[in-house]
């Protein structure tokens, strides 16, 4: 009996509920398992949001991956994967050359800009927590500056999309810049929060009446909305954008990109038909042609339904959650020489915060708004952190006590 070598990598909410999950299934004699992850911590990316507002330090948001793993059975490396050889079932890194009987890419999600002009060079995007505090520390520099400049362009912040991403974030600015104003002396009536939305409509998953209700929410607390508008260009002015075919020119000091994500730019390296950085995976979560590597998280797109009408599930840290602990459940089936099990999707539904007491939502196939949403949204984002790590880290790092 020769014991498997199972290589993780990534240790976001799929790579790292995967390993806690495998961890308790196994002993430490059926297999070796190596995860492997940038960081030596893990980050609670749906909370970035909020360090990008300044309404959360970025070290509440993370917890150290020794916290979660169990030494004796599972070995972290801090360490970037810099390619993987899926023939030679190989793993290249920062940190020298690995070989896997079973690979687990979890690499997840990084900003899109679907290469408009200056986007990459002039805005802040929010997807780890130095882009957050970046994106942060250019919105309160701006501000303090306004006292010197006089330049309304200090006191003007674009957000582009008007995503989950967006929204939430908008919901945590109008928390945290009114208190911004008043530290640096500044009215905040003179700020310009201005949302550049390409759709017609936000937030499509909910219905009209909860779309109305956040955004009545934000309005009434200066938020300017621009529907029906894509930004083609973003400047050292701000953003470019049409209007009935029109370019026009938004200005501001403070612009955040919030408006695209995908899978790690790894995957189009390793994999063919990959797309957004994201692959097709089979029913069981392994890559077609490789039943020995599953791809799970934001680097996997799992499809809906089947044929022509399938469509990929939203990539959230509630289905990367359950796509890890399915992985974990298949590795253990096969290694038991039983059959792989495809995965089902399990819906608990969405919360879409706005600002630490409201949101809206729809929990369990009802809709939800107002402090009930708020609350709800402690629960979601307290258990992510029990289900990956426990009671104890729950206490520590979750956002019920
Ligand atoms: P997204 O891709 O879902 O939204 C981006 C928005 O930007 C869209 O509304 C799109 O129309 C708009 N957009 C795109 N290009 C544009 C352009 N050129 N000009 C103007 N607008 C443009 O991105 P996201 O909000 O970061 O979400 C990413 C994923 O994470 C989604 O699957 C989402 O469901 C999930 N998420 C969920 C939650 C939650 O459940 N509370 C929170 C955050 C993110």
């Amino acid at each position: 009996f020769e014991r498997k070598k199972i290589l993780v990598l990534g240790a976001g909410y799929a790579g790292l509920q995967m390993v806690s999950n495998l961890q308790k299934k196994l002993s430490f004699q059926d297999a070796d398992i190596t995860l492997i992850n940038k960081n030596e911590y893990h980050y609670e990316s749906t909370w970035l949001h909020e360090t990008a507002a300044g309404t959360m330090e970025w070290q509440d948001g993370v917890y150290p991956i020794n916290k979660v793993i169990d030494a004796q059975k599972v070995v972290f490396v801090p360490a970037e994967v810099t390619a993987i050889n899926k023939d030679e079932q190989t793993v290249e890194t920062t940190h020298g050359n690995f070989d896997y009987d079973i690979l687990v890419v979890a690499l997840g999600f990084e900003s899109e800009t679907f290469g408009i002009d200056g986007m990459a060079d002039h805005a802040h995007s929010i997807v780890n927590p130095q882009t957050a505090v970046k994106a942060y520390r250019e919105i309160e520099e701006n501000i303090a500056n306004y006292k010197r400049s006089n330049d309304q362009k200090d006191l003007s912040i674009l957000v582009g999309g008007a995503g989950f991403t967006g929204i939430e974030y908008l919901g945590e600015l109008v928390e945290s810049v009114p208190e911004l104003c008043e530290k640096y002396g500044v009215d905040y009536n003179k700020v310009n929060i201005t949302c550049v939305e390409a759709a017609p409509k936000m937030l499509p998953m909910f219905p009209e009446n909860l779309v109305q209700y956040a955004m009545k929410f934000l309005e009434d607390r200066g938020v300017k909305f621009m529907v029906n508008t894509p930004i083609v260009a973003a400047n050292e002015d701000g953003f470019i954008v049409e209007v009935n075919d029109e370019k026009q020119q938004l200005e501001a000091n403070s612009v955040i990109w919030t408006a695209g994500v995908r899978g790690s730019k790894l995957m189009d390296e390793t994999f063919e038909g990959v797309k957004r950085g994201r692959l097709v995976v089979e029913p069981d979560l392994t890559a077609k042609g490789y039943d020995n590597i599953y791809v799970i998280g934001d680097v996997a797109a799992v499809m809906n339904g089947e044929g022509e009408n399938a469509r990929p599930y939203p990539t959230t840290a509630q289905i990367a959650m359950q796509l890890g602990e399915h992985t974990a459940k298949n590795i253990e089936l096969t290694l038991k020489g039983d059959k792989k099990e495809p995965f089902v999707f399990s819906d608990k539904g969405t919360v879409c915060s706005l600002g630490s007491n409201d949101g809206i939502g729809l929990v369990l196939g009802r809709e939800i708004k107002g402090k009930k949403a708020a609350f709800m949204k402690r629960v979601v984002d307290t258990r992510a952190v029990f289900k990956i790590g426990g009671p104890l880290l729950a206490y520590s790092k979750g956002k019920m006590f």
